[in-house]
């Protein structure tokens, strides 16, 4: 159900996207997912985050550490076809869903689009744990401090900010 739709003017939406990857060559796995992103037509990259590593939260134990980071991108797509090219991305990548949390080549959530609010189990939006993961929270703040929670009405940084400091998430790019 969609509770609430504003396209930009020209039509084009803006999306976030997390990107994550814990299995094999994670930065490699990470960089062509946003490769297949921004080579395809509908989609222009804005803007992508700086990487980081952090320890998997969740799920089996003694999980490699991800790395993750966010992209922000301008689309023509609807956010129902953005989060299909995202999985078929994810496929396209060997990702396998056997274990619930487990280990993963790559996983693309889509964070937000435009300011829009969708309650389908299969499109939540927006992200529904977003807001509580420092993994995305850290990345989506560094490309857009101001960008607007549309449902608690935070900017990220602020959410950023009540989820306190984590010491431990590394900057590749340090
Ligand atoms: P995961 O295995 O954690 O990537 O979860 C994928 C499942 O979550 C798929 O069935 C998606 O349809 C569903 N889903 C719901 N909302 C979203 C979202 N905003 N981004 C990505 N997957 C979503």
């Amino acid at each position: 159900m969609v509770i609430s739709d504003s396209n930009t003017r020209n039509g084009l939406h803006h999306a976030y996207i997390a990107l994550g990857s814990n299995l094999g060559r994670r930065e490699k796995n990470i960089t062509a997912a946003l490769s297949s992103l921004e080579s395809t037509r509908e989609i222009e990259t804005i803007r992508v985050s700086p990487l980081y590593e952090t320890p998997a939260e969740g799920g089996p134990a003694d999980q490699p550490d991800f790395i993750n980071g966010v992209v922000h991108l301008r689309t023509s797509l609807s956010a129902e076809r953005l989060l299909a090219l995202c999985q078929r991305i994810e496929d396209l990548l060997g990702r396998q869903r056997s274990v619930h949390w487990g280990p993963r080549t790559i996983d693309l959530d889509l964070l937000a689009f435009d300011d829009e609010i969708h309650s389908e189990p299969n499109l939540t939006l927006p992200h529904p744990m977003m807001h509580e993961r420092h993994f995305v929270m850290k990345p989506l703040a560094d490309i857009a401090p101001d960008w607007v929670h549309p449902i608690l009405g935070e900017t990220a940084r602020s959410i950023l900010e009540g989820l306190g400091r984590r010491d431990w998430m590394k900057d590749l790019d340090d």
